[in-house]
């Protein structure tokens, strides 16, 4: 959930749709490669065209693989105090993609590989003038 003073981390990788958070990236029209985020021309060395369209992704998925990071992120990374370890996940989502992200969860260290996940929208840091820098993140369900 987001306020009315709340900034994404990057504009353009994510959005609140009518039917919930998703992830901003792109499909090639001829070889169906995914990519998130967007990419300008497709990757796919056996395609021969690069003609890429927008894309959503999410917000299901399961966790592949995922580690606890117990002390905090050096500059210019941004985190609230007092410090709390939090997970970051590789979540292989529906669409195919393997993406990674934030934990949504107080219970860092009971993760379980292969749980179902969702993806949400929640703060990553406030900011000196109380503004809340939005980012993805995925909770398990
Ligand atoms: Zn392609």
């Amino acid at each position: 959930m987001t306020t009315s003073n709340s900034i994404p981390v990057i504009k353009g990788l994510f959005a609140e749709t009518s039917e919930g958070p998703r992830l901003l990236g792109c499909r090639c029209a001829t070889c169906g490669t995914l990519y998130f985020p967007k990419a300008a021309n497709c990757q796919n060395p056996d395609c021969g065209d690069s003609k890429l369209e927008d894309a959503s992704f999410g917000p299901h998925g399961k966790l592949y693989s995922c580690a606890v990071q117990n002390f905090p992120p050096p500059p210019p990374a941004k985190y609230d105090e007092p410090f709390a370890p939090y997970a970051v996940g590789l979540v292989d989502l529906a669409e195919g993609l393997r993406i990674l992200g934030r934990i949504s969860t107080d219970d860092v260290n009971g993760l379980k590989i292969g749980s179902e996940m969702e993806l949400v929208l929640e703060p990553l840091c406030r900011e000196d003038d109380g503004s809340e820098i939005i980012t993805w993140k995925f909770r398990p369900i």
